[in-house]
């Protein structure tokens, strides 16, 4: 029996982790979920699974959440704040944490976990983008499992061969990445500087949050997994190739120096990459439905656009460029991208604050997890100004 802490447990991610869990209830149980604003939904989910504790964000929403558990008759215990948060993702009594809150908020508590050397069950790209070296310092001196759940590096991570080290050394030439271009592939930067918010969170094949969804729109999602893919795999950007695959169905593949090139197919359908992970090395139910070929008959491939979707450039030169720069670049694109669902800038200005913010700040070498805090918080500050400058 494995316990489990859930880190965003009332999220996309966090709800098909709970799908998947639910189907195995004699191999895990849950010892911790938090949230932030859905505080019903997270009471229901206490109610379900019975966690020892809970953890939302600040004393109010506790005391909410506290009336809402108390009236379903939970004895789940609940606690508030990012220590609390870091307990739960550090507890003796865990072995695995999915980290699956959006954004920087994730980033101290899923240090803690590596830090504690539990398995972790990594969505919440940004820690890895804000604080890659790091992150993967700490994932090998704590001797932490660390399994992929992005679909991307979940599918190459099927891919690369057990005792992988290092591309150079395991006979591999590059890894490509999936993308599938998102609602405006193939769209022209006027007609994308007039869309709504709804627009870029409809997203053609996946079901997801609406930060993810639109950095999806932009490829800047594509950006922060380059960045993640180098942290990840120890290769360089100039060793990962973007494909377009518009059918989401090839979820990434690996080619190899003698010609293969093995690839991971699935529908596109988070739960796979999720069960792969919490069963790992083992396989099982994930509740997914069978791939069907003759269904999906075709498969087509193209380059991507870096024209029109200028952020993915943008994060592959911040990964060239290293130091802060992937951190200032993933604080900007929070910045924008909030600032685009709340309707004060344009899909396409969303790049240009990340732009702006980069070019304009000087770039430092963080040594500490405070230091890479410190330029998240520079970054913000800076993207915000910038916004309220050229607000419309
Ligand atoms: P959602 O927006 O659906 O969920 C985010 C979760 O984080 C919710 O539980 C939310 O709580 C919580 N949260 C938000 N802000 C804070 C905060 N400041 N402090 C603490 N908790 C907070 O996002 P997704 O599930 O889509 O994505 C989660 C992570 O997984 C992201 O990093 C994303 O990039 C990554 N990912 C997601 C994929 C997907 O298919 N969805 C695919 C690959 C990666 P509440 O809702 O209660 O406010
Ligand atoms: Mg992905």
């Amino acid at each position: 029996m494995q316990s489990i802490t859930l880190l965003g447990a009332t999220g996309s991610i966090g709800e098909s982790t709970l799908d998947v869990i639910a189907r195995h209830p004699d191999k895990y149980s849950v010892f911790a979920l938090t949230g932030h604003q859905q505080l019903e939904k997270l009471a229901l989910q206490c109610q379900r699974f019975q966690p020892q504790f809970t953890v939302v964000n600040d004393a109010k929403s506790a005391a909410q959440l506290q009336i809402m558990l108390a009236a379903n008759n939970t004895k789940t215990e609940v606690l508030y704040g990012t220590e609390a948060l870091c307990q739960v993702a550090s507890a003796a009594q865990v072995d695995g944490v999915m980290a699956a809150i959006v954004g920087a908020a994730g980033l101290v508590p899923t240090m803690a976990a590596v830090k504690a050397g539990k398995k972790i069950l990594l969505a919440n790209k940004e820690s890895l983008v804000m604080a890659g070296g790091l992150f993967m310092d700490a994932v090998k001196a704590s001797g932490s499992e660390l399994l992929p759940i992005d679909s991307e590096h979940n599918a190459i991570f099927q891919c690369l061969p057990a005792n992988y080290e290092q591309a150079e050394t395991n006979g591999i030439s590059k890894l490509l990445l999936s993308a599938s271009g998102g609602p405006f592939r193939g769209w022209s930067a006027e007609q994308m500087a007039v869309v709504t918010p709804d627009q870029a969170c409809a997203h053609p094949n996946w079901s997801m949050g609406r930060k993810i969804s639109v950095d999806s729109a932009s490829l800047m999602n594509k950006g922060l997994e380059l960045i993640e893919a180098c942290w990840l795999f120890a290769v360089t950007p100039s060793q990962i190739e973007v494909v377009v695959h518009p059918q989401s169905v090839i979820h990434s593949l690996v080619q190899y120096v003698d010609g293969s090139v093995l690839a991971q197919l699935g529908n596109p359908d988070m739960r796979t990459p999720i069960a792969y992970g919490l069963a790992w090395p083992d396989r099982m139910d994930a509740g997914v439905a069978e791939l069907d070929l003759f269904d999906i008959a075709r498969l087509d491939f193209e380059r991507a656009d870096l024209v029109n979707f200028p952020c993915l450039q943008l994060a592959s030169d911040a990964a060239a460029a290293g130091g802060d720069a992937p951190a200032i670049l993933n604080a900007a694109n929070e910045i924008a991208v909030q600032a685009f669902l709340d309707g004060r800038i344009g899909f396409t200005q969303i790049a240009e604050v990340v732009d702006n913010t980069l070019s304009g700040l000087e770039l430092g070498e963080p040594d500490s997890l405070d230091a890479v805090q410190e330029s998240d918080k520079k970054a913000r500050s800076h993207s915000a100004a910038y916004i309220t400058g050229i607000e419309s």
